[in-house]
């Protein structure tokens, strides 16, 4: 009990440490990034080759100080009931270009209708599961597949994301979602934490299946606020209305 209590304050205080570091970063990272947009833009200038370079680089920092904000503070700020179809399907819309630059499939089999709720924020939710694609298609090669499949079962809703990557042994599957636990070059090690925390906020839970060499499912299932399909169904007690 003790020790974990010392733990939690550890993690308070390393989680405000990365929240203050991360803002003081991010405001003149983004200063540096316009100025060099406005000069990219001068087409004259003889170093058009470098900017794009280094806007890239720029990018790659304000991700990771994104990444270190949510981790630092991943509360949820506006909570509503939003659809899971229009939600999944502006994801997708976000990683097709990212899948196709690294010669990944991304396929789907959606078998909800657009009429499902989630009580979520809904950024949040879509922060949550960019990172899990991105993780699949990261960790799949050329010409493999990612594929999603939303499925209902009766009061929760799952989002399945496979891909045949390179999977993981039993020794990197109990550290995932650990902080700071990346195998890439220039992973942060913060995706699979933040994301899963995002998820047991909205009252959710992730759950990981792997094969080394053979691909990785994750699982994502969240309660279903409503969906118009099944009210007649739990409408019976009528002072036990489902809202
Ligand atoms: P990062 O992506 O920055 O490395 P994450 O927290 O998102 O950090 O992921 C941590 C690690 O978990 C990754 O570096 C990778 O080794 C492993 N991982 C996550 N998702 C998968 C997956 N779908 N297949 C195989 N390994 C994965
Ligand atoms: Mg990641």
């Amino acid at each position: 009990m003790q020790e974990e209590i010392i733990r939690a304050e550890k993690f308070n205080t390393l989680a405000g440490l990365a929240a203050s570091i991360a803002h003081e970063v991010r405001n003149p990272l983004t200063v540096v990034k316009g100025f060099l947009q406005l000069m990219k833009e001068e087409k004259k200038d003889s170093n058009q080759q470098y900017y794009s370079l280094v806007l890239s680089e720029l990018g790659r920092a304000e991700n990771i100080i994104n990444d270190y904000l949510s981790f630092a503070k991943p509360e949820l700020k506006s909570v509503e009931d939003v659809k899971l179809l229009e939600n999944i399907h502006e994801i997708l819309a976000l990683l097709h270009p990212y899948a196709i630059k690294d010669g990944v499939h991304l396929n789907e089999l959606i078998e909800i209708s657009d009429h499902l709720l989630v009580r979520v924020d809904r950024n949040q939710l879509k922060q949550a599961l960019v990172n899990f694609v991105k993780n699949a298609i990261e960790a799949t090669p050329n010409g493999g597949n990612v594929t999603l499949v939303v499925q209902k079962s009766s009061d929760l809703v799952t989002i399945h994301i496979s891909d045949t990557g390179k999977g993981m042994n039993k020794e990197e599957l109990s550290r995932i979602g650990t902080l700071f636990y990346t195998t890439k070059d220039k992973g942060t090690g913060l995706g699979t934490m933040v994301s899963i925390r995002i998820i047991e906020a909205m009252r959710g839970t992730v759950s990981y299946q792997s094969k080394e060499f053979v691909g990785t499912t994750v699982s994502i299932s969240l309660p279903i606020r409503r969906d118009e399909t099944s009210s007649i169904h739990t409408f019976k007690d009528k002072n036990k209305q489902v809202i």
